[in-house]
């Protein structure tokens, strides 16, 4: 039997992921190719049925499955995806575009499951989930589209995981001036069902008053509206400029994608689309904090508010 092409062509193996990029992260349409078109609901055919429900968890009843060279979607991962429409070329103004793909649901394929999410040209394959609109013909393989984000939500998803970052940073400020002792490292950014912050290793203080030591110290970071900037290092040089690094041997990546205070302060590794300034992330709320010993891990609930400031 011929592999199938959602194995074997290697068009559908990688996709550019453009909301990793500063200067075209915040762009909110772009123009793209479509490399694959997969019909995945009900008759469909079973191998991409199969592959829709391993890396979104469900298939959806009259659901596409759409490749594009590059996206400005951001894949679900330690921030909520982007959502929006996918749409072919106007033919004429008056006309409007022929074709017009909802985005339901993006997910990414990883290569590298674990750290792939720090790699700036990581491999992998960006998965658009949605519906055509019910007149309208499916895309086909090659033709240019537009792709268009919803920028509320993307800026909504940005400060809610910025802000779990930054509060990392408000923990490493304290440590670092011995107001907070126990060696924390970031473990990430978890959304369900609450936002919380994971922190590697235990804090050793009072919790209450590590708990308004960390609101002062992320409300003076946030006030101070510091602009964040996005480097691009190898292992070497991110080791060197004290970047907390996973282990070398498990990644094959060859730049780091990683986030900066003013200063080079608040050094992270990052993957996701990130606010430019953290004024941006607006009121952020620390309202527990709880040491786990069997796991060693620290763990910080917050919440921020709902608008931008
Ligand atoms: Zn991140």
């Amino acid at each position: 039997m011929p592999p199938h092409p959602l194995d074997d062509d290697v068009q559908l193996n990688f996709t550019y992921p453009l909301y990793k990029h500063e200067t075209n992260a915040w762009l909110s349409s772009t123009e793209a190719f479509v490399r694959g078109v997969f019909a995945c609901g009900k008759g469909a055919d079973k191998k991409v049925q199969a592959r829709v429900k391993a890396i979104f968890g469900y298939t959806p009843e009259d659901g596409y499955l759409v490749i594009c060279d590059r996206t400005l979607f951001c894949p679900t991962g330690e921030q909520l995806c982007d959502l929006g429409l996918i749409h072919s070329h106007y033919s004429t103004p008056e006309e409007g575009p022929n074709t017009v793909f909802t985005v339901q649901d993006v997910r990414k394929k990883l290569t590298d499951e674990v750290y792939d999410h720090f790699g700036l040209y990581e491999p992998g394959v960006v998965y658009h989930l949605g519906t055509f609109e019910p007149s309208h013909v499916p895309f086909r393989v090659h033709q240019a589209v537009m792709q268009q984000i919803d920028p509320e939500r993307r800026l909504l998803h940005s400060r809610t995981h910025a802000a779990g970052h930054l509060i990392a940073v408000a923990v490493q400020r304290l440590h670092l001036r011995g107001a907070l002792s126990g060696d924390l490292t970031f473990n990430g950014v978890d959304r369900s069902p609450n936002l919380v912050v994971e922190l590697g290793g235990m804090l050793d203080r009072k919790h209450r008053q590590a708990k308004r030591d960390i609101q002062r110290e992320i409300n003076e970071i946030i006030s101070k509206n510091v602009r964040l900037e996005t480097r691009r290092w190898n292992w070497q040089e991110a080791l060197e400029r004290g970047v907390r690094l996973p282990p070398k041997s498990e990644t094959t990546i060859e730049l780091m994608r990683v986030i900066t205070l003013e200063g080079n302060e608040g050094l992270y590794l990052c993957g996701a689309p990130f606010v430019a300034n953290t004024g941006v992330v607006g009121r952020v709320q620390i309202k527990k904090l709880t040491v786990h010993k069997k796991e060693e891990v620290t763990r910080i609930e917050y919440s921020i508010s709902q608008n931008a400031p």
